[in-house]
């Protein structure tokens, strides 16, 4: 039995169980996904078991593909027909078939967050909800919570005494009802209405139940509750569920995923037979070394054994760069020493690089670019693509060129300014027919009788503001010029409103592109609108890579779950980066972090680089990030430092000395300078005179000098001389 000898006896064991539930939680690397498809295999080819009869989960489109190939190899063409998918294209599917006995039509639409958020909006206005009150995102990601929990509008109960879950009731139900009568579907129903459907209709759940006899879920410690639901739904006749998971590798928690999912399975199931595996495959000893001895920080965790056959491997390589760009050009110079140590086919395929938060990328594929080297950004946007960086961009080309009226078109609206759809259109058709830039068929429009006061008002008020950014070109430097137009149009202010997950994402992102321009300002003296515009349009223009799949992956430490490379680098190993800032308040989310780390970790097969820059300028304000705890957690024994610099020996026992002498505690995170240090910590809470409470995130500067860049909520960031401001410290 050829399918057997690839397994460990454990492995094994799980491959045969294929009746009842059956739970293997197991390390990373340990071969878990490998169960799962082997156990597939087995089914098919060994017991005859049909295809169609099995049903496969996992977490993402990209992990479904590679587990159907790794499928494919196995078994050939009989693989056909089995369905291995994601949660939501599974339900997707059953919907299509029955979702008319819930009264949509068979035809319906998918909604995207755009569209989301679009009807949102509209509902709210019907009720009157005043956007800066209630915020339409933070509408849709409480809506969004609600269905991850199972929850339907019929069934949520606000609480008497909260204004904004009363509002929410109210919303979810309008929202729900006008998606129906539009005969479609968000994310958040397609798993919502799939579980309603099984209650309400026994019969059409049987059906299922009786087609897909085996259930198998990859990740399940990421499922969240409704996924669980569905799952408990499908297998309750015949209990044969097979999940496997790593509790030290659910990262996504502040998503509504349950780790209590994987924990409370056994009390679920109670025939459970539990099978835990404990050889990794995947890393040197080194690697998984430092892994096993980071993640046994945490507290909220089952205690696993993991260990390898595997070579002892080198050890971690270790950075300290000056900035983010020599942090980059590290990355680069060793993909390059190691591109000319391994002839292999296809060299930079194996190599990722990870980060915490999507803005790092940039100075990434800027050196990437430089030197030529292939790369792709998985599960993201490259920078110059995101929308808040076009957005922006589009109202300096605009400004720049006043005629480039798509850019125009762009920004019209953008933040919301009320300015609707259909007096653009007729503005843009008179315009048209006129022969005129869509700004000059504005101000001629200004004077015609078709255009009500409102609008006019409307229009009058937005040419006026972008009239004077278009005087501020000549005069005013490209950052201030910038921050100008942030400020001025409210763009920052409605994403700082906002305050979602995302909306951060994208302040930051926006962050990153006022210190790309200061660099830039700083590089090139008194560097112009025009040439920092083309510089940036070349970068967006390089596609040269196209057609290569040989490329270097770049990706955030969330996107790498589940995959593996022979060469990692993971970069900003800073606290402020990770464990991020805007999490490590609590317990759990420190935890959360630390996890990451650990996923990041366990992806590197034979070599590991850690990196962190002394000052970064990624948050618009120039910063000195702490290195992380997590440093702090790994054996020093398995760490080389990278010469030549030198300082990291000194820094580190600067450090560590500062421990000893409990001027840090443990595991605080301490903003500071490569001159000295200061008592205002990061991540501290302080009140203002004026802006109220906010949130330190970085300190910078001496003594009389010192200033300190402080979050508040009622205002954004600060820039402040501490001397000055009078903080109060509350926590
Ligand atoms: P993760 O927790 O990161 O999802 P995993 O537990 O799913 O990891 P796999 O991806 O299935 O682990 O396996 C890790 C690597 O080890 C893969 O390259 C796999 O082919 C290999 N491997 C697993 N089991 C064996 C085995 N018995 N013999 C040889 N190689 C194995
Ligand atoms: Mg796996």
């Amino acid at each position: 039995m050829s399918l057997l000898d690839d397994l460990n006896p454990a492995q094994k064991e799980a491959v045969l169980t294929t009746e009842g539930p059956l739970l293997v939680f197991a390390g990373a690397g340990s071969g878990k996904t490998r169960v799962l498809t082997y156990r597939i295999a087995y089914l098919i080819k060994e017991k005859g078991i049909p295809p169609s009869r099995i049903f496969a989960v996992t977490f993402t489109n990209k992990a479904a593909e590679e587990m159907r190939e790794r499928v494919e190899r196995l078994l050939g063409r009989s693989a056909r027909g089995i369905w291995i998918s994601t949660f939501h294209s599974a339900c997707a599917r059953i919907l299509r078939h029955h979702i008319e006995q819930l009264g949509y039509q068979r035809n319906f639409v998918i909604y995207d967050e755009e569209d989301q958020e679009r009807h949102l909006k509209t509902v709210m206005k019907e009720l009157g909800l005043d956007f800066k009150m209630f915020h339409p995102k933070a509408m849709q990601s409480a809506i969004d919570q609600l269905k991850n929990e199972g929850m339907t509008p019929e069934q949520f109960q606000p609480s008497y005494y909260n204004i904004f879950q009363k509002r929410l009731a109210q919303v979810y139900q309008r929202y729900q009802e006008d998606l129906k009568r539009n005969n479609g579907v968000d994310f958040g129903d397609l798993l919502l209405l799939t579980t309603l459907l099984f209650k309400k209709f026994p019969e059409v759940l049987r059906t299922y139940q009786d087609l897909w006899h085996y259930v198998m879920v990859d990740e399940f410690q990421d499922t969240n509750l409704i996924q669980y639901q569905l799952l408990r739904q499908l297998v309750n006749t015949h209990e044969n569920i097979c999940v496997v998971g790593d509790d030290d590798q659910s990262i996504y928690r502040w998503r509504g995923a349950e780790v209590g999912n994987i924990l409370n399975f056994e009390r679920d199931f109670p025939e459970t037979k539990v099978i835990t595996l404990e050889q990794n495959y995947r890393s040197t000893k080194n690697i998984l070394h430092a892994a096993n001895s980071m993640v046994q920080r945490n507290r909220f965790r089952k205690e696993k054994v993991l260990w390898t056959e595997n070579p002892e491997g080198e050890r971690i390589t270790f950075f300290v760069a000056k900035d983010e760009r020599e942090e980059a050009d590290f990355v680069i110079r060793k993909i390059k020493e190691y591109l000319s140590a391994n002839p292999s086919s296809e060299p930079y395929r194996e190599v990722a690089v990870f980060y915490r938060i999507n803005a790092q990328s940039r100075a990434l594929e800027e050196a990437f670019v430089k030197h030529h080297i292939p790369y792709t950004i998985v599960g993201g946007l490259k920078f110059y693509e995101r929308r808040e960086i076009k957005d922006i961009l589009a109202y300096l080309k605009w400004v720049s060129n006043p005629s480039d009226s798509l850019s125009l078109r762009r920004i019209i609206n953008v933040p919301s300014r009320g300015i609707g759809e259909k007096t653009l259109e007729k503005i843009e058709s008179y315009s048209r027919e006129r022969g005129l830039s869509l700004y000059e068929g504005m101000k001629a429009c200004l004077a015609e009788d078709w255009l009500s006061p409102l609008a006019k008002e409307k229009i009058f008020g937005f040419l006026q503001m972008i009239e004077d950014f278009m005087k501020e070109v000549q005069s005013v430097p490209l950052t201030q010029l910038t921050m100008n137009i942030l400020t001025q149009t409210k763009y920052l202010d409605r994403l700082k409103e906002e305050g979602t997950e995302e909306a951060l994402s994208r302040l930051e992102n926006i962050d990153e592109l006022l210190s790309v321009m200061m660099e830039f300002e700083q590089e090139e003296e008194g560097g112009s609108l025009q040439s920092f515009l083309e510089r940036v349009s070349l970068m967006t223009e390089v596609d040269l890579y196209e057609n290569k799949e040989n490329r270097v992956s770049l990706m955030t430490l969330h996107c790498a779950k589940g995959l593996e490379f022979p060469v990692v680098f993971m970069v900003g190993m800073e606290e402020g980066l990770l464990p991020h800032y805007r999490r490590g308040e609590e317990i759990e989310d420190l935890e959360e972090e630390r996890r990451l780390c650990y996923v990041g970790l366990t992806r590197a097969k034979r070599k590991l680089y850690l990196s962190r820059a002394e000052r970064r300028s990624t948050f618009g304000v120039g910063r000195a990030n702490l290195p992380s705890r997590f440093l702090d957690e790994l054996p020093l024994e398995l760490i080389e430092v990278e010469e030549p610099s030198g300082e990291e020996e000194k820094d580190r026992g600067w450090v560590e000395r500062m421990k000893e002498t409990g001027e840090i505690l443990e595991g605080e995170g301490i903003s500071w300078h490569p001159d000295g240090f200061y008592p205002l910590k990061m991540g501290m809470k302080v009140r203002h005179p004026k802006f109220g409470e906010g949130r330190v995130r970085s300190v910078e500067g001496m003594d009389e000098e010192q200033k300190a860049t402080i979050l508040f909520s009622s205002v954004g960031p600060k820039r402040l001389k501490v001397k000055y401001a009078n903080l109060e410290i509350i926590e």
